[in-house]
């Protein structure tokens, strides 16, 4: 047995430090960034962060709504290709939308009967829980020689070895991440897990190092810890409950004592497997949770106002656009991020 010793840090931790600033408004902060992809060479740009491939979050009304702002939505490992040809506004936001995989071989013949007629989707997520076994560098090398010029994202995992051994095997964009989500219960249930902020900033470094892109996944309760996460140096954020409980997810809306609700499931909760495949087997337990969002109404209203903070943020260190924020960060240690007081228990 070994212990690090060193602190690693958790979004929670840390503040900007503000830094002098010639810009005048947040309105001159450009917040899109244009990515140059490692083995695919592809081109993308937009702003870069990215709604999670979990039910109510990564749906194509999602997408359509997120596509307007140059955002990217992972489409649920669900989305087969009938669902996928119904869709009458897909070419128009194709740029925009990234295709999850498991990798079981139905999951992937899903992938390859999508892409056969579809082919112009750029972005592979081959998404599992644990992106340390073998098999899943493996899968991800033979997903490479099949697809040499797409874009494929890999993860998760949270340190900088495997962000590499990814890229190695063939991943242009690796998404970092075990334990943080907000309907995540993988830290409780194993015990694993790598308090985010210091795997965003850990793995960043290697995939940097090699010429290729991290996605921060999970963790982000408000606007300012997206900022952390790109001030770390994540290329991309994705975003789970932050995306969750809008009009756009199609999520069932119930009513209780006058306010309204949406259901929102981690996707290896209970309520997720159940659903997808119709219960776990004996020798797994569930690593996510249900729970009741309450309605949070159009989803445009909250990318404006994630939008709106990490401009601010930008102006507060004074980087005139996303590109320079991690540039610009410096951050101070804390033991309280912000004043309670007045908070909703
Ligand atoms: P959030 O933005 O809600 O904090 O985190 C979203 C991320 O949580 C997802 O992109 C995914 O990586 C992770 N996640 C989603 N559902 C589950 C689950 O049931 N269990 C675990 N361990 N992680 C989950």
């Amino acid at each position: 047995m070994r212990i690090e010793e060193d602190i690693k840090l958790d979004y929670s931790d840390v503040l900007f430090r503000p830094k002098r600033s010639t810009l005048h408004s947040r309105k001159e902060v450009n917040l899109k960034r244009t990515y140059k992809f490692k083995y695919s060479n592809n081109e993308w740009s937009g702003i870069p962060i990215i709604a999670a491939n979990m039910d109510g979050v990564g749906e194509l009304g999602v997408a359509k709504n997120l596509a307007e702002f140059e955002i990217i939505t992972s489409l649920t490992k669900q989305h087969d290709v009938k669902m996928i040809k119904r869709c009458s506004y897909i070419k128009s936001i194709f740029q925009h939308i990234a295709l999850s995989t498991g990798t079981s071989d139905k999951d992937f013949k899903r992938i390859n009967d999508i892409l056969k007629d579809h082919s112009f989707f750029q972005f592979i997520c081959i998404d599992i829980a644990n992106g340390y076994s073998d098999h899943f560098s493996k899968f991800v090398k033979s997903v490479r020689e099949k697809y040499p010029t797409k874009t494929i994202i890999a993860g998760n995992v949270v340190t900088a070895d495997m962000t590499q051994e990814l890229i190695l095997s063939g991943a242009d964009i690796v998404k970092v991440g075990i334990g943080p989500g907000s309907v995540c219960t993988t830290r409780i249930q194993t015990g694993v897990g790598y308090p985010q902020l210091s795997a965003v900033i850990e793995c960043s470094d290697a995939a940097h190092g090699l010429g290729a892109h991290i996605i921060a996944d999970g963790g982000c309760t408000c606007p300012g810890d997206v900022a952390k996460a790109f001030g770390a140096g994540a290329d991309f954020v994705m975003l789970g409950g932050m995306f969750a409980g809008h009009d756009e997810g199609k999520g069932k809306i119930v009513k209780k004592n006058g306010s309204k609700y949406i259901e929102f499931y981690g996707s290896s909760s209970n309520t997720a497997v159940k659903k997808h495949y119709g219960g776990l087997s004996d020798y797994r337990s569930s690593e996510g949770k249900t729970v009741r969002l309450k309605y949070r109404g159009k989803i445009k209203d909250t990318v404006l106002n994630i939008l709106g903070g990490i401009r601010s943020s930008c102006t507060y260190v004074g980087a005139p656009s996303l590109k320079q924020l991690s540039k610009c960060t410096t951050f101070v240690r804390v033991n309280n991020q912000h004043n309670e007081t007045f908070d909703q228990k």
